[in-house]
């Protein structure tokens, strides 16, 4: 009788270790699982976080680019201007020259005496007979021969007396500071 209670007891207590042994297992494994859960999730995260690092990465460079192709373009455009600039500096100098050469030979021609030798210069100033082309007549007076530019505005349009009364350009208005005279061949 007693020999039978303490083998029940004894079967009793090893299905309690158990028990608690089977608990433990159970608490390890779900813990595991969690591990292993939780990194999954956590290289998922990182992988796509890492994925949209990148694409922004992309971005920046792609917009890096535009801007360096912006930039040159301007660089371009700055080239160009430049490029005008001087040319229109070294088309003033040539207008400067000749007017210089045009007054020296003026001056020249005056010394000269006047009448046989500036034929050349103003070959329609007086001359009834020559009928002036209405495209070259001068815009004021209408019976001389267009012969000067008129500056700053650069409109050829008047005969040399007109362009030295003038205030004003007939063409566009814009004050006449000194007339160009142009040799007409
Ligand atoms: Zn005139
Ligand atoms: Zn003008």
């Amino acid at each position: 009788m007693a020999s039978k209670d303490i083998q029940r007891k004894r079967e009793e207590e090893l299905d309690n270790l158990l028990r608690v042994e089977q608990g433990g297992r159970m608490k390890r494994e779900l813990q595991e699982r969690s591990r292993r859960h939780n990194m999954e999730l956590l290289q998922t995260l990182n992988h796509q976080a890492s994925k949209l690092i990148k694409q922004k990465d992309d971005q920046l460079q792609q917009a890096n680019q535009k801007n360096m192709e912006l930039q040159a373009n301007v660089n371009t455009v700055q080239t160009e201007v430049d490029a005008w600039k001087n040319r229109a500096m070294a088309g003033r100098a040539i207008v400067h020259n000749l007017h210089n050469e045009v007054e020296k030979a003026t001056k020249k021609k005056e010394k000269k005496g006047e009448g046989s030798s500036s034929k050349k210069m103003e070959s329609s100033v007086g001359s009834n007979d020559h009928v002036v082309d209405p495209a070259r007549a001068c815009k004021v007076c209408t019976i001389r021969e267009t012969c000067m530019i008129l500056m700053p505005c650069r409109h050829m349009c008047c005969c040399r007396p007109c362009a030295h009364a003038v205030k004003l350009c007939p063409i566009c208005g814009a004050a006449n500071r000194q007339g160009l005279h142009v040799a007409m061949d």
